[in-house]
């Protein structure tokens, strides 16, 4: 029974890992390495992520890129409530990972105080490589978590996580 249970896991793991489908949170300058990944020569079809959505509802992954100001905090917890779990957040350049070099009153000091932040890729703006690798670490964290049962995670993010996390 658990060799059947840990190959469906693996099907699971291998089917979402290959059809991810990303809602672009883009504000600030990093939009134009993304829209550069996001072009042809990267292929992003390869990784099931050349597809994205403009629903949170029909999106899985929350694609976090540039400056978020506390103005916008708000507005980006609630696209992150109305997607479906399981789903998953990357923060996209340093703007989002730590508020890069806008230490100042408005802007967000990092979204992983918003939302929880599952692959962090860095740089101003990140390399399109760095972003692939990125996309390649977050497709590994997909395959570990393939199965449920799902439970509501304890830091009150609302985020869906497989039991064997804990
Ligand atoms: S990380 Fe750099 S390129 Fe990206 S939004 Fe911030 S300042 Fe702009």
């Amino acid at each position: 029974m658990q060799l059947v249970t840990s190959r469906l896991d693996a099907v699971l793991g291998w089917a979402r890992k290959y059809s991810i489908f990303q809602y672009p949170f883009v504000t600030a300058c990093c939009g134009m390495e993304y829209m550069s990944t996001m072009a042809s020569h990267y292929d992003m079809d390869r990784f099931g992520a050349g597809l994205p959505r403009f629903s949170p509802r029909q999106a899985d992954l929350l694609m976090v890129v540039g400056t978020i100001s506390h103005k916008m905090a708000p507005v980006l917890r609630r696209i992150y409530d109305q997607m479906a779990a399981p789903k998953w957040v990357v923060a996209f350049g340093v703007c989002t990972c730590t508020g890069g070099f806008y230490d100042d009153y408005s802007t967000v000091q990092g979204i992983d105080t918003i939302v929880p932040v599952d692959v962090y890729i860095p740089g101003c703006p990140p390399r399109p490589e760095v972003v692939l690798e990125g996309f390649m670490k977050l497709q590994e964290k997909i395959q570990k978590e393939a199965r449920g049962p799902w439970h509501m995670d304890e830091e009150g993010w609302g985020r869906f996580v497989p039991k064997t996390e804990k």
